[in-house]
């Protein structure tokens, strides 16, 4: 996550071959996000 310093939590694929590195909060947020994309 741009501009987020705090450390790294968990890896998320949030695309095909797009895997992104975020912390316990944006991880959270992130998947929260891909659900609402794939239900909606
Ligand atoms: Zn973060």
């Amino acid at each position: 996550m741009i501009g987020c310093r705090r450390p790294v939590y968990r890896t998320l694929a949030i695309a095909p071959a797009t895997v992104v590195e975020l912390c316990a909060e944006h991880y959270s947020e992130e998947q929260a996000a891909l659900e609402r994309k794939e239900t909606g």
